[in-house]
């Protein structure tokens, strides 16, 4: 028996211009979705680096570039999940991982909640996300937790007299550790520059940082937020802050809650029940913590915050009181990273 695979004239042509159109949806997606040779190289190094973040999973989140490179020039990639058409987002977030280079699971861990809102964001609330604030510190052959320049980003934000108090906490309290080098000035990193550039354009009403291995919750604000018990199987316990950390940049001095998550291992990823976990309690907080019509918006003289930063005392009456600066008896941060096994 013959069996035809010829089609009718007309069929033909519908078949061929269908398979046209199809081609050209797919070259028109493809284009959309084609990630820029930063993203395409920064994600080859993290599939490379990281064993729970495979070089596709990263390309999957279509990460861009923000306007910043770190030291060495890698990109600082994020993520924007946008409020959607008829609902008004609660308010804005603005979720960091990686700010210390050898805490693996809080890179890894922000990218699998990429994973969630890529198929959840339901437009609750307006997110900006950095999965790898510190590129060069992970990405380096023996990762480390300062930058390349040796700078601990989150000992570099412009917190009053940083100049004095910064240099005496990392002299006396520490004894010149140099994982905890906060900088030759506040904001000379350009890593922390972009943070605090985001804070001032994106505005947002709760800044969450990822960290490990201390498997707690910290809570930073000088305002009525209440601080979660507990996310997941972290419960909250309350570390202090220190001279240019961005809890007590952002939550003591500037009033917006600062959200630390410390996973509790920096080499370990916490099991996909846990993460999920962790995940469902964060927004259960922000939906009961948000403020009721969104930030207060209130202006910031930049210019005086850095000269408070950096000391200034001309300027008399401190309205930006440094609260808790860190000079006592602090949370034990010496086992942060220290005991990192895997990536
Ligand atoms: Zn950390």
């Amino acid at each position: 028996m013959k069996i035809s695979i010829t089609k009718s004239p007309v069929t033909l042509v519908f078949t061929v211009l269908g398979a046209v159109l199809f081609l050209q949806m797919n070259i028109a997606s493809a284009e959309v979705s084609k990630p820029t040779p930063g993203v395409d190289n920064e994600c080859a190094r993290i599939g490379k680096k990281l064993s729970s973040v495979g070089y596709k999973e990263c390309l999957d989140r279509d990460l861009r570039q923000s306007d910043s490179v770190s030291a060495q020039g890698a990109p600082i990639l994020v993520k924007e999940y946008p409020p959607l058409e008829n609902r008004k987002p609660m308010g804005r977030v603005l979720l960091v991982g990686g700010i210390h280079g050898d805490e693996y699971s809080s890179v890894s861990v922000t990218f699998k909640w990429l994973k969630t809102l890529d198929k959840y964001h339901s437009g609750l609330f307006h997110w900006r996300i950095s999965p790898l604030m510190n590129p060069d510190g992970l990405l380096k052959r023996k990762s480390t937790r300062t930058n390349a320049n040796g700078v601990d980003l989150n000992r570099n934000f412009p917190t009053v007299d940083w100049k004095v108090k910064s240099k005496y906490y990392w002299e006396v309290t520490t004894s010149k550790n140099p994982r905890r080098y906060p900088g030759p000035d506040p904001l000379s990193e350009s890593e922390s520059r972009w943070l605090y550039d985001e804070i001032n354009t994106f505005k947002p009403d709760v800044i969450i940082a990822v960290h490990a291995p201390h498997g707690i919750v910290d809570f930073n604000h000088n305002g009525h937020a209440d601080a979660p018990d507990k996310l997941g199987r972290l419960h909250l316990n309350l570390l202090g802050t220190y001279p240019g950390s961005l809890g007590n940049f952002g939550g003591m001095q500037r009033g917006i809650p600062v959200l630390t998550i410390e996973l509790r291992h920096a080499g370990i990823m916490p099991s996909p029940g846990e993460i999920n976990d962790i995940w469902v309690d964060m927004i259960r907080w922000l939906k009961q913590n948000m403020p009721e019509d969104g930030s207060t918006d209130e202006p910031v003289d930049l210019e005086k915050e850095l000269r408070l930063a950096m000391g200034d005392s001309t300027l008399g009456d401190q309205t930006m009181v440094d609260k808790n600066s860190g000079d006592g008896v602090l949370g034990d941060e010496s086992k942060a990273g220290d005991n990192d096994i895997l990536n």
